[in-house]
This record gives structure tokens, C-alpha cells and sequence, in this order.
């Protein structure tokens, strides 16, 4: 099988769960217990958050472990908006994930929050200009991703927190397909806060972390026992958070990945754009997410060209995994400016650190041979 769906989701590393197995198995103490199990399990989480805050370059008790990266949106959009109360006005932009997109709206829904969505480029970029003049001096919250899941469109957050800052907003962005192919160290980025998705990077499914600057006020979405610094309650999940941990320590370095991968994807991109006419790149053709290709084929179904590629033994999605089970047209091909029925044929090719050059290739002759068939079909 050539997975080429890690945008989806990545498998999850060997060492990931050799290091969670004791907390889910012997070491089952709960870390509020004040006994030696429950400081045992309190000792293995603080060590796992000291481990991510490492990786981002940030103090430990700005590190909140959450339950992926919907969760993390969530409580970064809606806790940061509803307790700084500078204004109740939000930037986004139309090609952001379904979970800021939904936060979004139930601020506005629940809170009369209003929302200035930046324009964005046919290839999903926005112009620092752009932002600038959505920002209004009641402004609480930008929020924009680092790299777009489906089209792989970058963008400047170092810049754009900076814009935002200098207007008094607070910045978040949505790194959970960035995480080990861009640095995402908050140094770096300068946000106010970042989310993190475990299953993107090795870690499993429903493990992930927040990272929300110290001193900021943060309304929590889960009200309980106070866990996670008050921001996130909820007994916590030890075996997953340790996981999350692990895979972290284990991401290759972006400045020698990124460079080696988009190397491989830019052949790939190459060999499809040649052997299929009807091919459309989306996205934009330089500075992109490595590890993200996607195409329109104008004419075809992508959810039937998905089916013929499985046939074929090459796994992919069609528009956004996300979004499975819906058949409607991606909104992010939308937001962009995509013909509706011509977003109906996308397919996205999104590949790993392990990917070859081989499988690529592999992957390349099937979908000439998936094209043909689907054609033949009429389809
Ligand atoms: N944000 C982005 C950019 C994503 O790609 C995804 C998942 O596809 C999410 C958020 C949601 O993460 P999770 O699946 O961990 O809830």
C-alpha cells in the first residue's frame, strides 16, 4: 500500500506507544491523586509538557494537553475572544479548518461577535495589506493557520502577529499540519497562541496540545476540576499526553525535512502535470506546505477517482478527510475561488517523512491509470 493521507492522519510511532503503555497499563495512577501512583502519573505529565515546551520554545505551564486539534481551536478561539474583552471583532480568513471556522461562528451565533474575513488569492494566500485593514481597534483575535491542509498555502503568522499586536489584538494560529515541517517555535512565530494535533504527527488519534501565552486570560470551554492550570479540565489524559511527547521528540528537523521532502513533491507535482492533461495544480506553485499536492482533474469525480486509486493500491483523499461523508465541494477550493464543480474533482496527495521517491512513482502510474479508467466511465 502507498499512504499518501497524512494530512489526514499519520500512523503512529512505535516509541509513541511504548511510551504511553505503562500509563495506560501499571502505572494507572490519576496525577491529582496525592499517593506514589498518583505523583508517579503528575511527575510523567509534567515531564511530557516540559518536552513540548521544549520543542516550542515556551514555558512548561503555557503547554495545555487537549484532545486534538478541534479542541485546541476551540478553547484558543472562543476562550481567548470571550475573556479579553477589547471589542467583540474577529480576522480570519474563509480557508481556515472547520474548527475555527465553527468556533467562529458560534461567537457570533452566542456572543454577537462580528468577523472580517480576509480576502484570499486564487492560491489562498493573503496580503499582509490585507489584514491590516480588517483590523478595527475592537479587534480581540486574528486567527490564521501556518499551512492549509488541503492546498497547502503559507502563511506569514510571524508578520501577522506582529500587525496584529502593534493594532492590540491577540494572534492564534492553527499549526496542526505545520508541526515538524515548519518551525513552529513560538520565538519564532511570536503568537499568542498555537494548536497542536497528536494524530498529524505520530502521536494517536485524540491526543494534542494548546500552547496559550502565560498571563493571558483563556475562558475555558471545559468547567470542572481545574486541571491543566484552570484553562482545561478534566481528569488528564496521562498515556496520551506522554504519546504526544514522544512523537514530538522524534519530528525530524523542518530546515533539512522541508527542503528534502518538497523536493520529492515538486517531482511528483512535475510527473502528474505531464502525464495528465487535465491536472490542475491547487495551492499556490512555489512556497507550500513539502508534504501537500493536490489537484483538480476538470471533468472527473475525485471521490470515484479516491475509489480507483485504492484499487490501485494508493491511498488518498478526496478534498479534505475532515470533512468525510460529506459529499459537498471542499470550502476551501471554494473560498478560493473554485468553480464548485470543478472542486467536486479534487484529490489530495499528502505525503510523509518516510515517503520514496519509488512510491511516488507508483503512486504517479496509478493515478494515470485511475484518470483513464474514470474517463472511460464517463465519470
Ligand atoms: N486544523 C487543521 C488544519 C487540521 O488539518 C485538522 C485535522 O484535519 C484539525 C485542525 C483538527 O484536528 P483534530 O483531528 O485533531 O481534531
Amino acid at each position: 500500500m502507498v499512504y499518501l493521507d497524512n494530512a489526514a492522519t499519520t500512523p503512529v510511532r512505535a516509541e509513541a506507544l511504548q511510551a504511553a503503555w505503562p500509563w495506560l497499563t501499571s502505572e494507572f495512577g490519576n496525577p491529582s491523586s496525592t499517593h506514589e501512583l498518583g505523583n508517579r502519573a503528575s511527575g510523567a505529565l509534567s515531564n511530557a509538557r516540559a518536552t513540548v515546551a521544549t520543542w516550542l520554545d515556551c514555558r512548561s505551564s503555557d503547554v495545555i494537553f487537549t484532545a486534538g486539534g478541534t479542541e485546541g481551536d476551540n478553547l484558543a478561539i472562543m476562550g481567548l475572544a470571550l475573556a479579553n474583552p477589547r471589542g467583540r471583532h474577529i480576522v480570519s480568513a474563509r480557508t481556515e479548518h472547520e474548527a475555527v471556522l465553527a468556533a467562529i461562528d458560534a461567537l457570533v451565533r452566542l456572543h454577537g461577535f462580528e468577523v472580517s474575513w480576509v480576502p484570499v488569492s486564487p492560491a489562498g494566500e493573503v496580503t499582509l495589506a490585507d489584514v491590516s485593514a480588517a483590523l478595527r481597534p475592537d479587534t480581540t483575535l486574528v486567527t490564521l493557520m501556518l499551512a492549509n491542509n488541503e492546498i497547502g498555502t503559507i502563511h506569514p503568522i510571524a508578520a501577522i502577529a506582529e500587525l496584529a499586536h502593534a493594532a492590540g489584538a491577540l494572534m492564534h494560529t492553527d499549526a496542526v499540519q505545520a508541526a515538524g515541517w515548519f518551525d513552529t517555535r513560538i520565538t519564532t512565530l511570536g503568537v499568542d497562541a498555537l494548536t497542536l494535533s497528536g494524530h498529524k504527527l505520530g502521536a494517536p488519534k485524540g491526543s494534542g496540545a494548546l500552547y496559550v501565552r502565560g498571563g493571558l486570560a483563556l475562558e475555558p470551554i471545559l468547567h470542572g476540576g481545574g486541571q491543566e492550570f484552570d484553562r482545561r479540565s478534566g481528569t488528564e489524559n496521562v498515556a496520551w499526553a506522554v504519546a504526544f511527547a514522544a512523537a514530538v521528540t522524534l519530528l525530524a528537523n523542518p530546515a533539512q525535512e522541508g527542503p528534502r521532502v518538497a523536493e520529492l513533491r515538486d517531482g511528483f507535482i512535475a510527473s502528474v502535470l505531464e502525464a495528465v492533461p487535465r491536472a490542475e495544480l491547487t495551492g499556490p506553485e512555489t512556497n507550500r506546505h513539502p508534504a501537500i499536492a493536490s489537484f483538480t482533474f476538470a471533468g472527473l469525480n475525485g471521490e470515484t477517482l479516491l475509489l480507483e486509486l485504492e484499487e490501485r493500491d494508493v491511498i488518498v483523499s478526496s478534498g479534505s478527510a475532515c470533512a468525510a461523508g460529506k459529499t459537498d465541494p471542499s470550502h476551501v477550493l471554494l473560498a478560493v475561488g473554485c468553480d464548485p464543480d470543478i472542486a467536486q474533482t479534487s484529490v489530495r496527495f499528502s505525503i510523509s517523512h518516510a515517503t520514496t521517491a519509488k512510491e511516488l512513482q507508483q503512486a504517479q502510474a496509478a493515478l494515470v491509470a485511475a484518470v483513464a479508467a474514470v474517463s472511460a466511465l464517463g465519470a
